[in-house]
């Protein structure tokens, strides 16, 4: 199987402006962003979406929210807010198979989304 953009970014082979590392997670801005603060947030290993992912995952999942939280902090969205988007498959828009979750912030967000 051939690797995703996330994954090269995982392995250094593509660049990307990275927000923050562990050993778990990777969160960088996104290439195209929705709002003035776009932010990915994947775990290292490859769960391809939320319905994908396996009851041992709970850990680097539990992980990756809270490191979204902190992120958010850190680029300064704590009090104004944010949101957390994980698209899952072809209605959700799902473009590319390596779970992540979208950090937006920086404007007002409308409900319902689109
Ligand atoms: P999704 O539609 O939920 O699968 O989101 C995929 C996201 O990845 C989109 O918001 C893209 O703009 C973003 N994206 C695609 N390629 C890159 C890249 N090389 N660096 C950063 N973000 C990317």
């Amino acid at each position: 199987m051939s690797k995703s953009i996330f994954q090269k970014i995982i392995d250094r082979e593509i660049p990307a402006k990275i927000a923050y590392e562990d050993d778990l997670v990777l969160a960088f801005h996104d290439i195209n962003p929705q709002a003035p603060v776009h932010v990915l947030i994947i775990p290292k290993k490859p769960i391809t979406r939320i319905a994908e992912a396996r009851p041992e995952d709970h850990t680097v999942l539990g992980h990756l929210l809270l490191k979204a939280g902190l992120v958010a902090a850190q680029l300064g969205l704590k009090e104004s807010g944010f949101r957390l988007v994980f698209n899952n498959g072809r209605d959700a828009g799902e473009a590319v198979p390596h779970l992540h979750c979208h950090l937006l912030g920086g404007r007002a967000m409308t409900w319902p989304p689109g």
